[in-house]
C-alpha cells in the first residue's frame, strides 16, 4: 500500500495572506484531497519580532473564507520544547556546535546536495558555500531552517508544496534532515506569481490581503478557481471550475515551470462566470451588495444636463424619448421595443443617467427593478425638467 500523502501550509505570521501564499494552500489543500491526505496548517512563527497575531488572525480568515479546511494545525511558538530535544540531540551528536558567540551552528559536511524536484527535475547545490550556517540562536530560539525539517519530520509531511522561492533554502534544510536522520519529502517548487508586465506582483497589481477581495464583493469560488489556474492548467480549453472538479482534475504533473501571471480582468471574469451560474436571486443580492453605496442608491442623482443625452443625440430628442419611456415604464409597456426602434443608446442611455446620475452603473432595467416604479418615474420626471429648464 503507498503511504497516505500529507502536506502542510506554512505561512509566516508577518504578513497578510496574499493571492500567492492563497495559491500556495490551495495547491497543498487540491492534491491532499485528491488522494485522501492530510493537509495540515502551521503557523510558522519563529521570528517573534515580525510575527503578528493580527496577521494569523488575517491568514486563518482568508483560508476560512476560500473554504481550506485543514485537518490539524499547530503553532511553531508552542513547540520550543520539541525543538530543544532536537538542539540537544545534534550537539550531543555532534552534527551541531555552540560558537564562539554562543550560537548553534550547523556542522556542513560540505557535500554536493542533489535533489528531485517534482516541477522543475533534478537541482544540484554544493553546499560548502554555506559553511557552518546558525541554526539556533541558543536552545531555546531555533531558527527557521531547523524548525521547518523538524515539524515537517514530526507531522511526517510527504510533500513540500511552496513557492519557488524557497528553492534556495532546501539544501540547507536537506542538510538538517540528513543530520536528524529524517526522510527527505518530495519536493514541489510552484512557479512565482508575477505582475502583467512580468515584474514582481505589487500591491498596486493585486498582491493585496485576500480579505480584500472578498470585501470587493469577490465569489470565494470566483478566487478559488482563478488562483488554480496560476501556474496550472487541466490540459483542455475548460477555465470554469468548481471546487469539486479542481479536485477531481488537479494534478502536480500540469504545473508548469514558468512564472504565473496576475490578471484582475481574467479574475473579474472568472467571477462573472461564477455569478452568471448562481441562481437569479442570489445574483440580485451580490448585485445589491455591490451597488449598495452608491449616490443613487443612498439618495437622489445630481445630474449634469450635458450628459443626459447620448451621444449626437440633440437635447429636443431625448426630451421625447424620456417622455415615452415614463409613460412605457407607467403602463407596464415594453421599453426595449421602443428603443430598438429609435436607437437603443438614445433612450437606454438617458434613462439609465436619469435614475443614477452616474457615469457607470448597472444597465437601466436593472435599475428600474431595484427601485421600483414609483421612485424610476420621479427620477425621470426630474430629468425632463432639467432638460427643460436648461432649453
Ligand atoms: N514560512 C515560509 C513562508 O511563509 C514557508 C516555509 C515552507 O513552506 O517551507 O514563506
Amino acid at each position: 500500500m503507498s503511504e497516505k500523502i500529507i502536506t502542510r501550509f506554512a505561512p509566516s505570521p508577518t504578513g497578510n495572506l496574499h493571492i500567492g501564499g492563497a495559491r500556495t494552500a490551495l495547491f497543498n489543500f487540491l492534491y491532499t484531497k485528491k488522494y485522501g491526505g492530510k493537509f495540515i496548517l502551521r503557523i510558522e512563527n519563529t521570528d517573534k519580532e515580525r510575527s503578528q497575531k493580527e496577521f494569523e488572525t488575517n491568514i486563518i480568515g482568508g483560508l476560512d473564507w476560500l473554504g481550506l479546511e485543514y485537518d490539524e494545525s499547530y503553532k511553531q511558538s508552542d513547540r520550543g520544547e520539541v525543538y530543544k530535544k532536537y538542539i540537544q540531540k545534534m550537539l550531543d551528536d555532534g552534527k551541531a556546535y555552540e560558537a564562539e558567540d554562543k550560537v548553534i551552528r550547523f556542522r556542513n559536511p560540505n557535500t554536493k546536495i542533489k535533489f528531485n524536484d517534482l516541477i522543475r527535475g533534478e537541482i544540484e547545490f554544493d553546499t560548502s558555500d554555506l559553511e557552518d550556517f546558525v541554526i539556533a540562536k541558543s536552545l531555546e530560539e531555533p531558527l527557521y531552517h531547523l524548525a521547518v525539517v523538524i515539524d515537517d519530520h514530526e507531522s511526517r509531511v510527504t510533500h513540500v508544496i511552496r513557492g519557488e522561492d524557497h528553492i534556495s533554502n532546501t539544501p540547507r534544510q536537506i542538510l538538517i534532515q540528513e543530520a536528524i536522520g529524517a526522510k527527505r519529502p518530495f519536493y514541489v517548487h510552484i512557479p512565482l506569481i508575477l505582475a502583467p508586465d512580468r515584474s514582481k506582483l505589487s500591491k498596486r497589481h493585486g498582491a493585496i490581503s485576500l480579505l480584500e477581495f472578498k470585501d470587493k464583493g469577490y465569489l470565494s469560488e470566483a478566487v478559488i478557481n482563478y488562483l488554480a489556474l496560476l501556474g496550472w492548467n487541466p490540459g483542455t480549453d475548460q477555465e470554469i471550475f468548481t471546487m469539486k472538479e479542481l479536485i477531481e482534475q488537479f494534478d502536480l504533473s500540469k504545473i508548469q515551470k514558468g512564472g504565473a501571471i496576475f490578471d484582475i480582468k481574467k479574475l473579474d471574469w472568472v467571477n462573472k462566470e461564477h455569478i452568471k451560474r448562481l441562481p437569479p436571486e442570489k445574483q440580485l443580492e451580490i448585485l445589491l451588495k455591490s451597488i449598495e453605496n452608491e449616490s443613487y442608491m443612498t439618495g437622489e442623482p445630481e445630474l449634469d444636463v450635458a450628459k443626459i443625452s447620448w451621444k449626437k443625440e440633440t437635447p429636443e430628442n431625448t426630451l421625447k424619448h424620456l417622455e415615452e419611456a415614463a409613460k412605457i415604464i407607467e403602463h407596464g409597456g415594453n421599453l426595449m421595443e421602443y428603443a430598438e426602434k429609435v436607437g437603443k443608446g438614445n433612450v437606454l442611455w438617458p434613462v439609465r443617467y436619469a435614475l443614477t446620475g452616474a457615469e457607470a452603473s448597472p444597465d437601466p432595467f436593472t435599475i428600474l427593478e431595484i427601485l421600483g416604479k414609483e421612485k424610476s418615474l420621479k427620477r425621470i420626471q426630474n430629468a425632463i425638467m432639467v432638460l427643460k429648464d436648461a432649453s
